[in-house]
Order: C-alpha cells, then structure tokens, then sequence
C-alpha cells in the first residue's frame, strides 16, 4: 500500500519547488523574422539558441507551453552520457568508425555542458556523485566486465567494474550481481539547470517566447514561414528541438522519435541514518533490467527519488505511485511504510535505435531521440545542431553519422505499437528478468 504525505502534490514535480524561490524571466515578444528559429525551448533548444547567437546569428527560441515544462525539468538530474548500446550493437548497425567515434565523443560532450554551466555561471546543484549501472542478472554483470574494457580501449570516461563486495559499500540490498562505476558522472537539479539556461538566453537578447506552438511551416526561396500561436515569423533555418513532444506538422520527426513516459516519486524527508544506511555511497544508480529504474537522493540528501517505466502509456498517477512504490521495496524493504511527498512523469523521446539523432532536411535541422538520457546530449547535440546551422566547424560529430530509423511497428504519427508493448514488457519481459534477477 502506497501512502502519500498531507500536502502530497501529485503531478508535480519535486524540482518545482525550487523554482517558486526564483522568478522566471519574462517569456519573449515573438520578432517577424530571424536567421534561425528554434522550436522547443527545453535544453535542446536553449543550448542550440546560445551557441547560434555566438555565431553572430539572430535567433528566437518558440515553445508550445511555459518554456521548461517539457521533460527537462521533470527529469532525474543523472549527469553523464555514454551510449546506451555496446560498442559491438554500435558496431553493427553504424560500422566500427562511427561506433569508435561515438565511444570517444562520451567525455568531451560532457566537458562541453559542463563548460556550459560554468560560463554561464548556472547554479544547478552539481554534485559528483558518480554514477553506477547496477546489474541485474549475473551474465549483465557479465556482460558489465566487457563493457567497462571496450570503454577503458575507446575512450577517456573512467570506469570500474565493482563486485557484490564492494556493492556493499554503496548500496545496502541483495539485489544486484555487481555494478559498473562511472565515476565522472554527476547529479543536478535539473529545473535549476533549465532556468539557468533560460536566463542565459534571456541575458543575451535572445527572444523566448512561450505559449507560441507552431502549427504549420511553408519553405520559400528565403527559408520559413512558421505558423505560431502568437503569430508568424519568417527564418532561414530552423533547429527542430522537440524530442518527447514532437508533434504534428513534423510528421517525419514523429515517425522516428516516441514518446515513452517515465514516472518518477519522491519520499518524504527520510532520518539521515535510514539514507546513510540504504545508500552509503549517495550515488546515481541505474539498473540493467529491461524496464529498469533509476534512483538518487535529493540534492539535500534527504530523500529518495525513484523513477522508472511503471507504465510504457499513460496511467494515473496514482497507479504510477503504487508501481514505483512497489519496485522501490523490492531494492529496499525498509521503505514499506514511508510516504511519497511527490509523483509526476514526463515523456522520453525515444528513437528506435536507443540514441540521440542530429541530421537536416533543406534548412531544417533537428537534434532528437535522447532516449532517456539527456541532461548531457540535449544541450550538446542542441549547439551542434546551431553550430551546424550556422555552417560552423565546431558542429561536427559522429552523431550526424548516424542513421535515424523508422520501425514497421510505427508505420503513422501516433505510437499505437506501445499498447501492446506495454503488455509484452509488464507479463513476459518483467517475468523473465524477476526469474533471471534471483
Ligand atoms: C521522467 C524523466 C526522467 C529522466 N531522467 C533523466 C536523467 O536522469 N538523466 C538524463 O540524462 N536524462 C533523463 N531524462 C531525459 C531528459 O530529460 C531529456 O532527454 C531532455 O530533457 C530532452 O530535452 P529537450 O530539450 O530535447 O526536450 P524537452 O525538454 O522535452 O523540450 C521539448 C519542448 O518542445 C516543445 N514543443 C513540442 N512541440 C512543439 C511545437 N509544435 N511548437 C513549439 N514547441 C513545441 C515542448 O513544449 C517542450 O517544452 C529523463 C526524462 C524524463 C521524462
């Protein structure tokens, strides 16, 4: 059974509470015409409007809602990015160049955003905490071992494979096989970290303009025309940055990026012994299960905040709440009788080939499909896809070699194929991992 504090806020999530300290800066008059318009005004696109601007471009960043309301502030704050594939699965699909490229690009793109929050002075709660992958299965901690030699060989992201022995140290729970320690991840307040990008945006004269969704776009010989709800605007080019919330008229975008919710609670401010003994390394952790979770404590170190796919749709988040609950007391019974103080989701944009995407179609340019892990590869991808905009040579990646799928399952715009997904993975693949995990 799954308690909820007096003053629980459900569909709330956690990190706003920090926001009300602050107020936003003004959302922005939309200009008649730009070189580069952003569309999203999440990490993505703030990011891809800062480093147009240092181009010499004149940019304004549009968003359907109050900008930040999309998934970068509803998200975990776990800070670090390495493919989520193997080298060998990488290999296969984009040959072993790109798949060492891919490797390799792991540290500066993390470099590259931490540069970011330090240039523009964001204060975000940046802790290195380090990050471990925790492993569900003995052949994941297997698998782990490989992984963490092919990382060592093509990259400079530091890593170690730790043993149930010296899991104990970090995580007090028999579940685990074993873990994979990135030791240079980190954890942020990630509304911190989304206001810090606005204001920087706000500071240097670039036009943000919320509740201004785009509905329509034409080409001409110039660039756009772009149908807003506040109006239209003409550009040159355009940096599509809408990832879990893609939606029409970018029909090609949405037949290649979905939007797979994830669920996240928060417990109520647990006595610091109860943390210290649950958790003593204070880590990010995530597991290797199918429908895996992620977990942390708050940046004040006081509670536990535990996310994961407890639906692959939408459900009410009352459901959600009792499905993360139940998963939590899997890994930690100690926490049966607690109360959640929050429950709330947001949508993952996921790509079919479990990675971020960074291409163009004549002057439109998009930066999408972070599947799960954005709070580095957002903004990262976010200015390259500007700097590629804006013909710049620091726009280069390997992401850009990199194919970005359609799957027979999602032949429309709307992604039916997650109903029966959702049933796949909750019976068969949950089963299998319980058996597997004990
Ligand atoms: C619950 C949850 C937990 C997560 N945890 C982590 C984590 O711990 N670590 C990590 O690295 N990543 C995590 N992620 C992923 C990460 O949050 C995202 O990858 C990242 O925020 C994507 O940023 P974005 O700017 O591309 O998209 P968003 O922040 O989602 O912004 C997209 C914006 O586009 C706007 N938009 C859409 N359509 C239009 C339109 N037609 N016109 C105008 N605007 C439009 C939307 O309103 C929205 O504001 C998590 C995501 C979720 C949902």
């Amino acid at each position: 059974m799954v308690n909820f504090t007096d003053e629980a806020a459900i569909g709330t999530p956690y990190w706003w509470e920090a926001l009300r300290e602050t107020a936003a800066p003004e959302t922005a008059d939309l200009p008649a015409h730009v070189d580069l318009l952003v569309i999203g005004a999440g990490y993505t696109g703030l990011s891809a409007a800062l480093a147009a601007q240092d181009c010499g471009a004149s940019v304004a960043v549009v968003d359907a809602g109050e900008p930040g309301t999309g998934a970068s502030t509803r998200n975990g704050g776990m800070f670090g990015a390495h493919p989520r594939l193997s080298w060998s699965r990488l290999a296969a699909q984009f040959g072993p160049g790109t798949a060492d490229s891919l490797f390799a690009e792991a540290a500066p793109a993390r470099d590259f955003v931490l540069d970011l929050i330090t240039r523009h002075g964001i204060s975000c709660d940046l802790q290195e905490t380090g990050r471990i992958q925790l492993a569900w299965t003995r052949s994941h901690a297997q698998a782990q071992s490989r992984l963490a030699d092919d990382i060592r060989a093509k990259s400079d992201v530091p890593i170690d494979v730790l043993d149930r022995d010296a899991m104990s140290r970090e995580i007090t729970t028999e579940r685990y096989f074993g873990g994979l320690l990135f030791a240079d991840h980190c954890a942020i307040h990630p509304a911190k970290f989304h206001r810090g990008l606005w204001r920087a945006a706000a500071q240097k004269g670039i036009a943000v303009c919320g509740n201004a969704a785009v509905s329509a776009y034409e080409r001409s010989t110039k660039g756009f025309t772009v149908r807003t709800a506040c109006g239209d605007i003409t550009a040159e080019k355009i940096v599509l940055a809408t990832n879990g919330y893609t939606t029409l008229p970018f029909r090609w975008h949405l037949a290649r990026v979905f939007p797979l919710p994830s669920y996240i609670i928060a417990t109520e401010e647990l006595p610091s012994n109860l943390i210290g003994h649950l958790a003593p390394g204070r880590r990010m952790m995530v597991e290797t299960r199918a429908r895996h979770s992620y977990f942390r404590l708050s940046p004040d170190g006081k509670r536990v905040l535990f996310g994961g796919r407890a639906s692959m749709r939408h459900v009410p988040l009352e459901v959600a709440a009792r499905r993360q609950h139940e998963t939590m007391c899997e890994i930690w019974p100690e926490l049966e009788d607690i109360r959640l103080s929050h429950v709330w989701t947001g949508n993952t944009g996921y790509a079919f080939t479990e990675m971020p995407h960074i291409g163009e179609d004549t002057g439109l340019y998009y930066a999408m499909g972070f599947s799960g892990s954005g709070t580095v590869m957002a903004p990262y991808l976010g200015a390259k896809a500007a700097f590629r905009a804006m013909g710049d040579a620091r726009g280069h990646t390997a992401y850009a070699d990199t194919r970005f799928k359609r799957h027979w399952l999602h032949p429309t715009t709307k992604p039916h194929f997650l109903r029966a997904a959702d049933l796949w993975y909750r019976t068969w693949v949950d089963t299998r991992d319980r058996m597997q995990g004990r």
